[in-house]
């Protein structure tokens, strides 16, 4: 039986947990147990069918374990007994723990359509053969449905058309795509994006069935109409992976994930952590527990339970939900609420927008528009949510206006940012578009 003082299942915030383990404790030693011979760059997978061209090209190297002292074992944990803190693996083998950490991650969630179980319906799984396979059904295809206009099937159906002649439908349940994360002006301005491109965007329709025999030759919509597809993606959410959880005795919570405490610990094993998208999360905003499942959650809460294996550390504030997309060259980014949150709770908030070029002057090379829009609690001024929409600045001014929130720091405090600016690579000072809005936002927020 191999020994070690920490174990780690999973894959991106498994890594992510072992890496800071061993920056807190050297001295320990950590093995991670992985089920897939090669872990994917997760949020990259919509771009191997597209801009990087192959699930090779989107890989985490095994080297970032080695540099880190981080042994890897390839399996799948099946059995935990945490009287004698051993885990056994399906290939028989057994390796001992002193701090187990779950971060088993999830996979896709399957809706239960009528035909869902047809060669060429594809749920989007993390796994290096299964995505070969669909990229050859993405070569091979003239007709493809994307079920779920989220961010996943808008970056799957940007991505399937680059260098086809494909025709690409996404199917979306909601008034809009991408409803669930941004404010109408971006899911109309993405849409309107995606659409340029030749992708066919059906909204407030929903699938009732896949057609064919064997194989899927199209779909019925609710509305009646059929639609010819020799493939469909589905992108319609994800579901924890918390079999082997539920098996050990772990407590589950919201939609089935670990329970833990803000240190990362379950609520069952003082000597068993959770992070990711397995564990239980509570938004930042009022502690109540939410469903999201993001790579920068994940990797924040990784740090945060590696870093308390043996001693409490640091603690989780909850989940932000910051994330950006980009659709047909154009980014879309969201950190925290967005209009629509809050008008779901009723809070009383002030939101402004501000524009400017992402460059100074615009007529700067590649100078795209930047369009930012806060939201702040009125009764504080608080800020509560940005969105963004713009050039590839929004990846990180998103990050900007994370740090903004979890700080609590209010449009007062924005509107005295000293912004680092020049002339290739942000907007003019006079008018820094997330200063602007904060500026906007002042005298509403004092009336
Ligand atoms: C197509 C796609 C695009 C995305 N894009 C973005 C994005 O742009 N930005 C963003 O923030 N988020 C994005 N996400 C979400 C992000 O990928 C997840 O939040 C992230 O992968 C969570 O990491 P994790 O380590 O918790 O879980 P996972 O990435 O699911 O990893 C869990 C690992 O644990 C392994 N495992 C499970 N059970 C066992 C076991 N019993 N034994 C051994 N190993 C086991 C799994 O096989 C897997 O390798 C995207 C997700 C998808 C599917």
């Amino acid at each position: 039986m191999k020994e070690a003082d920490v174990v780690i299942l999973g894959g991106l915030s498994g890594i992510s947990a072992g890496i800071s383990c061993r920056r807190h404790y050297p001295d320990k030693k950590v093995i991670l147990i992985r089920k897939e011979g090669t872990v994917l760059v997760p949020c990259g997978i919509p771009y191997i069918y597209g801009t990087v061209g192959g699930p090779e090209h989107n890989v985490i190297p095994d080297g970032l374990l080695e540099k880190n002292g981080i042994e890897l074992i390839k399996g799948e944990a099946v059995g935990v007994d945490r009287e004698k803190k051993i885990i056994s693996l399906s290939g028989g083998e057994t390796v001992g723990y002193e701090k187990l950490v779950f971060a088993t991650g999830s996979g896709p969630l399957i809706p239960p359509i009528q035909g869902i179980n047809k060669k060429n319906v594809f749920p989007v799984k993390k796994d290096f053969i299964y995505l070969a396979n669909l990229l050859n059904a993405v070569d091979k295809a003239e007709n493809i449905v994307i079920i779920g206009g989220g961010f996943i099937g808008m970056e799957f159906a940007d991505e399937c058309r680059k260098g086809r002649n494909v025709a690409i439908t996404v199917i979306e349940a909601l008034p809009r795509c991408l409803q669930n994360a941004m404010d109408d002006e971006f899911c109309d301005e993405a849409q309107a994006k995606i659409e340029e491109t030749g992708v066919k965007i059906m909204v407030n329709e929903k699938v009732e069935s896949i057609l064919g025999d064997e194989e899927v030759t199209g779909v019925k919509l609710a509305s009646g109409n059929e639609l010819k597809a020799d493939m469909i993606i589905l992108g319609i959410g994800a579901v924890p992976n918390t079999g082997l959880a539920k098996k050990t005795g772990l407590e589950l919570g919201f939609r089935n994930t670990i329970k833990v405490d803000r240190y990362m610990r379950t609520y069952t094993d003082p000597d068993i952590f959770a992070c990711g998208d397995c564990a239980e999360k509570v938004s930042f905003f009022d502690g109540k527990p939410v469903g999201v499942m993001l790579a920068s959650i994940a990797t924040s809460e990784a740090r945060i339970a590696g870093a308390n294996l043996f001693s409490p550390t640091h603690n989780n504030c909850g989940a932000i939900s910051v994330f950006s997309t980009v659709i047909n060259e154009r980014a879309f980014a969201v950190a925290g609420l967005t209009e629509r949150h809050t008008k779901q709770t009723g809070a009383e908030v002030v939101i402004t927008t501000a524009e400017a070029p992402d460059t100074h002057p615009a007529g700067m090379p590649d100078s795209t528009l930047t369009k930012v829009r806060l939201v702040f609690a009125k009764n504080t001024g608080i800020i509560l949510g940005g969105s963004l929409s713009g050039g590839k600045p929004v990846g990180e001014m998103v990050n900007v206006l994370s740090a903004c929130i979890m700080h609590k720091m209010t449009a007062n405090d924005i509107v005295k940012f000293q912004m680092g600016t020049h002339p290739a690579l942000t907007s003019s000072p006079l008018i820094y578009p997330i200063v602007n809005a904060a500026c906007k936002a002042v005298i509403p927020l004092t009336h």
